[in-house]
C-alpha cells in the first residue's frame, strides 16, 4: 500500500505551482508595461534624448518576459523570480539614468518593489526598497550637480520608495499568508479525501476476501470474484483460468458496471481464448507480471479484441496461490478516459484475494471428482464381490448337502469307519470352510455398502449360546481341549446369530493359531450393566505392535510364510468388530498373561444392547480397500 501522503513535499509542490503561476502573471504584466512604454516613447516623446537606449531597455524587458515560461519549465520559480527582479531593477536604473528629465520615471521602482514583495514577502520588499533608493540616489548624484529643489525632493522620494516597500511587503504578507493557508487547507482536504478513499477500498477488499471464500463451488467463486471486482475496477472485469494442457487462458466469468461490454467481451474471449504469450492477457500468462495497454498501443492482430470491442484500455494482472499460477484477472473500459492510477493497484489487490479462494475451490472440485471416481470403483468392486459370493454359495451348499447325504448312506451301508467316509468328511469340512470364507466376503461387502452391520436384538441366554458354540467347535476339533467358564444363565438382549458368528470366529482363530494344541478357555461373565466374553489360547500370540491392526480388513499379523501356514483372508476380526460395534460394545486383543503364552480376545456389550444403525457414508471418503501385510 502506498503511504497516505508525503505531506510537506506535497505542500512544497503546491506552493511551487502557485509561484510559477504568479511568475507567469508578472511576466505578462512586464510585457504589457514594456509595450506601453515603447508606444509612449515612440509616439509621445520621439525627440527625447536617449530614446534608442530606452527602446533597447524596453526590448530587453519584453524579451525577458517572453523567456520566462521557458525558464520556468527548467528552473525553480524562486530563482527565475530573483533574476527577474534584478533585470527589472537594472532596467529601471538605466531608464532613470538615461531619461534624467523624466523625473517621475523613478516611480517604476515601485513596480519592482511590488514584484519583490509579492514574490519574497515583507523582508525582501523592505530590503529591495532600500537597495533601490540607494541606486536611485547614486544615479541622481552621478548625473551632476543638483539644484536645491531637486535636493529637497531626494529624501522625499527615498522616503516614498522605502514607505512603498513596507506597504507592499505588508500587503504581500497578508496575500501570501492567505494563499499558504488556502494551500494547506486544500492539501488537508485532499489528504482526508484520499484517506477516506483508502479506508473504503480496504473495507471493500477485506469484504471481498471474505466473500470470495464463502463458497467452495468453483463456478460460484468465479462469479463472486468478478461481481466483487466490478465496482472497484473498469467497466468490465473478467477472470481467465489457466489451462495447462492447452497452454491457454480460458475465460471463466465476466461482470462489471458496463454489462454489455462484459457480455461481449466474454463472448469474444470464448471464441478467441488467449494463448500463452499472445497479446496482453496471454503476455501476463507467460510472464506473470501485471501489464496495461491503451487503445493506441494495440498490437498487430488484436489478440485481446481491444479494437473489436472498442476498448479504451485494458489491464491484466496474474492470479497466484501457493506459488502456483492460476490465471489472469483482466479489467477494461470503453470511452475516452485513461484508467485511473489506482485501478492497477486495486486489480492486483483483488487478484491477491481471489487466488486462495480459487485454489480452494479447485482443490475441492478435484477432491469431489476423485471421490466420485473412487466411490464408483468401490461400488463396482462391492457389486462384483456380492455377485461372486452369491454365485459361489449355491454350488457350495450343494457340495455340502450331497457329501452329507453320501456320508449318511455310507454309514448305513458299511458299518464302521471307511476310507471313503474319511474323504467325504474332508470334502464337507473344506466346503464348510469355503462357505465361511464366502460368507465373510459377503459380510464385508455389506459392511462397506452400508457402513456397518445391521443387527436384530432379541432376548436369549448368552451362557447357553457360548456353550453351544464351544460344543460345536469341540466336535469339529475333537483333538482340542476347550473349556467353558460361565454362570448357569446370562440373559442378554442382542443379536444371537451375529454374536454366535463372533464366538465361532474367535474359537476358530484360537484353534488355528495354537497349532501345537494347548487348552482353550472361554469365559463369559456379567460386568455391571455389561457382559464380557473372553477366548484365551496358548498359541503363537500377537506381537504388541499388531494388536490394534488385527481388526482391520484383510490384515494378517503374520508374514507371507505365516499366511501360507494358517490360511485365511484376514476378515474374521474385521467383521467381528463391526458386529460388536453395532451392539454398542468393544472388542480387544491382549496377551494371555495368565497362561504365559498365547493371546486373549475379548468383547463387552451392554446387557440390553441398543442396535446402532450403520452410518452409511454418503459423501465421505470410502473405506480403504487394501491388503496390508507385515513382512517382519
Ligand atoms: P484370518 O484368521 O482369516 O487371517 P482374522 O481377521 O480372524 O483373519 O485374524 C486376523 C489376524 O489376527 C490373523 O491373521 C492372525 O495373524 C491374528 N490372529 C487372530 N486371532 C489370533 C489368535 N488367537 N492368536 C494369534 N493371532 C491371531
Amino acid at each position: 500500500m502506498e503511504p497516505l501522503s508525503d505531506g510537506p513535499h506535497e505542500l512544497e509542490r503546491h506552493l511551487e505551482g502557485q509561484m510559477r503561476a504568479q511568475e507567469r502573471q508578472l511576466a505578462w504584466v512586464r510585457l504589457g508595461l514594456a509595450a506601453l512604454a515603447a508606444a509612449v516613447l515612440l509616439l509621445a516623446v520621439p525627440e527625447m534624448a536617449g530614446i534608442p537606449i530606452l527602446i533597447v531597455v524596453v526590448a530587453i524587458a519584453a524579451a525577458w518576459s517572453l523567456l520566462v515560461p521557458w525558464l520556468l519549465a527548467r528552473f525553480p520559480a524562486r530563482e527565475v523570480g530573483i533574476i527577474s527582479t534584478v533585470v527589472d531593477m537594472a532596467a529601471v536604473t538605466v531608464a532613470v539614468y538615461v531619461a534624467a528629465d523624466a523625473v517621475d520615471i523613478y516611480l517604476f521602482y515601485g513596480l519592482v518593489i511590488l514584484g519583490t514583495a509579492l514574490r519574497f514577502g515583507l523582508g525582501a520588499s523592505v530590503w529591495s526598497s532600500i537597495v533601490m533608493s540607494a541606486l536611485y540616489v547614486a544615479v541622481v548624484l552621478i548625473e551632476g550637480p543638483l539644484d536645491s529643489a531637486a535636493l529637497d525632493l531626494l529624501p522625499v522620494r527615498v522616503g516614498y520608495l522605502i514607505g512603498f516597500g513596507i506597504v507592499a511587503g505588508l500587503f504581500s504578507r497578508v496575500m501570501i499568508g492567505r494563499a499558504t493557508e488556502n494551500a494547506r487547507l486544500q492539501q488537508r482536504l485532499m489528504e482526508d479525501e484520499r484517506e477516506r478513499e483508502q479506508i473504503r477500498e480496504r473495507e471493500l477488499l477485506s469484504r471481498l476476501g471474505r466473500d470470495f471464500s464463502a463458497s467452495l463451488d468453483r463456478e460460484a467463486t468465479l462469479r463472486t470474484i468478478v461481481d466483487g471486482a466490478g465496482p472497484l475496477l473498469g467497466g468490465a472485469s473478467m477472470v481467465f483460468t489457466f489451462d495447462d494442457a492447452e497452454r491457454c487462458l480460458e475465460p471463466a466469468a465476466a461482470a462489471g458496471p458496463d454489462g454489455e461490454l462484459a457480455e461481449n467481451w466474454l463472448a469474444y474471449a470464448t471464441g478467441h481464448p488467449p494463448r500463452l504469450g499472445e497479446g496482453l492477457v496471454g503476455g501476463v500468462g507467460a510472464t506473470a507480471v501485471s501489464r496495461q495497454a491503451s487503445a493506441v498501443e494495440i498490437e498487430t492482430g488484436d489478440p485481446d479484441g481491444m479494437r473489436a470491442l472498442e476498448l479504451e484500455w485494458l489491464i491484466a494482472v496474474p492470479i497466484f496461490a501457493g506459488g502456483g499460477f492460476l490465471g489472469v484477472l483482466a479489467t477494461a473500459a470503453r470511452g475516452d478516459r485513461p484508467p485511473e492510477d489506482r485501478i492497477l493497484r486495486l486489480a492486483e489487490a483483488v487478484a491477491d484475494r481471489a487466488g486462495p479462494a480459487l485454489q480452494n475451490a479447485q482443490l475441492w472440485s478435484d477432491l469431489q471428482e476423485r471421490m466420485a471416481r473412487e466411490q464408483t470403483a468401490q461400488r463396482i468392486k462391492d457389486d462384483f464381490l456380492s455377485i461372486v459370493s452369491h454365485e459361489l454359495r449355491t454350488p457350495l451348499t450343494s457340495i455340502q448337502g450331497y457329501s452329507q447325504l453320501l456320508e449318511a448312506r455310507l454309514r448305513t451301508e458299511r458299518s464302521g469307519e471307511s476310507k471313503e467316509m474319511a474323504h467325504l468328511r474332508v470334502i464337507r469340512s473344506q466346503a464348510g470352510r469355503m462357505r465361511r470364507l464366502v460368507d465373510d466376503l459377503l459380510d464385508v461387502s455389506r459392511i462397506d455398502r452400508r457402513g456397518g452391520v445391521s443387527v436384530e436384538p432379541a432376548d436369549f441366554d448368552l451362557a447357553e449360546a457360548v456353550r453351544e458354540a464351544v460344543n460345536r467347535a469341540a466336535r469339529e476339533h475333537a483333538d482340542r481341549q476347550i473349556a467353558v467358564v460361565a454362570p448357569e444363565s446370562l440373559p442378554l438382549h442382542a443379536d444371537r446369530d451375529r454374536l454366535d458368528q463372533v464366538l465361532t470366529n474367535l474359537l476358530e482363530n484360537a484353534v488355528k493359531y495354537s497349532p501345537d494344541g494347548g487348552p482353550i478357555v472361554v469365559t463369559a461373565e456379567r460386568r455391571g450393566g455389561e457382559v464380557e466374553v473372553r477366548v484365551a489360547d496358548t498359541g503363537v500370540g500377537i506381537p504388541a505392535e499388531h494388536r490394534e491392526n488385527v481388526f482391520e480388513r484383510f490384515y494378517q499379523a503374520d508374514n507371507d510364510a505365516g499366511r501360507q501356514r494358517f490360511g485365511g483372508l484376514g476378515l474374521g476380526l474385521y467383521i467381528s468388530r463391526a458386529i460388536i460395534d453395532a451392539h454398542g460394545g468393544r472388542i480387544w486383543a491382549a496377551d494371555n498373561t495368565e497362561a504365559g503364552a498365547g493371546s486373549v480376545f475379548g468383547f463387552r456389550i451392554p446387557r440390553v444392547a441398543i442396535a446402532l444403525a450403520p452410518e452409511v457414508a454418503s459423501t465421505g471418503e470410502p473405506p480403504p480397500f487394501v491388503l496390508r501385510r507385515r513382512d517382519g
